[in-house]
């Protein structure tokens, strides 16, 4: 899965992917602000089929927000956001129809769960599939039960998720999320909930979805994950893309001295 390398210095603009490729994911320009705090400022990142996207960065980067501009869960002011090649132009504002198919090809996994407690774990992951994708209750529970599998949560179906580890409810989360059949899958700080080992569990799902080609935009402060399951690091600050490039030397060497800085800061902790 590696790419050729992509530019590793400042590059606000599109970060170009492999030669000829189309874009799985395209931001374009995308700006928002709230009130007078302007929290993206014209930024463009182009992500390409199958590649791990680590983006980290201080806290109020605006890393956040960009992955939730990805799936349309915040409205940008203004830019295009194509996902598999279905573009949406936020200028003129959003239609329903636009963000409800472009959130369907982006499943998002956030740092609280947010699992349905009166459900039990296989019907918190076959729901949806009935009622979006129209699939019938044999069918989702059928890809349920493989989706635990995947998750390495076969056994769990009949229970609630209150009686399931913090680790065990993210990575129901993971496969509900992945029961939509994503083009591309969000994840914002997926582990920082979680006490460091069971974040270990997390993390490895998340490394075998990388290897399996998944194509993936992670706000993570896990430098080990960025470092070694990513295909690229993408430093944010200030509301936009201060540096990006292949891990090892964005980590490693990073050229932009906020980047240094924050670099200095999680890996000294
Ligand atoms: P990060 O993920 O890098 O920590 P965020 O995207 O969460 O950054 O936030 C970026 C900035 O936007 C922060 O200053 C935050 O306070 C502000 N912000 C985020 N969401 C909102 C909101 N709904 N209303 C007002 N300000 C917000």
């Amino acid at each position: 899965m590696s790419l050729p390398p992509t530019s590793p210095t400042s590059a606000p603009a599109a970060a170009s992917t492999a030669a000829g490729t189309t874009p799985m994911v395209s931001l374009s320009h995308v700006a928002k602000r709230y009130g007078d705090h302007v929290v993206l400022e014209d930024v463009s990142l182009d992500v390409a089929p199958g590649e791990v996207v680590a983006m980290i960065g201080p806290s109020g980067a605006g890393k956040s927000t960009l992955l939730r501009c990805v799936n349309l869960l915040e409205t940008p002011d203004s830019g295009t956001v194509s996902i598999d090649g279905r573009t949406v132009d936020t200028s003129g504002g959003i239609s329903a129809k636009d963000s409800m198919q472009l959130r369907r090809t982006a499943g998002m996994v956030f740092q609280s769960f947010n699992l349905f407690p009166h459900l039990t774990v296989l019907r918190n992951i076959a729901i949806a599939q009935e009622r979006v994708l129209g699939r019938s209750r044999a069918e989702a529970e059928e890809r349920s039960r493989e989706l635990l599998e995947r998750v390495h949560l076969a056994g769990k179906e009949d229970t609630y998720p209150t009686r399931c580890s913090g680790g065990q409810q993210q990575r129901i989360a993971i496969a509900r999320a992945l029961a939509m059949e994503p083009k591309v899958m969000l994840f914002d700080e997926p582990t920082s909930a979680l006490d460091p080992e069971v974040g270990l569990e997390v993390l490895a799902v998340m490394r075998e979805l990388a290897d399996g080609g998944m194509t993936m935009i992670v706000v993570t402060h896990e430098i080990s994950f960025a470092r070694d399951v990513s295909d690229r690091v993408v430093v944010m600050a200030d509301g936009g893309i201060i540096e990006q490039g292949p891990a090892a030397q964005v980590i490693g060497s990073p050229e932009h001295e906020r980047a240094r800085r924050f670099l200095r800061a999680v890996t000294d902790r």
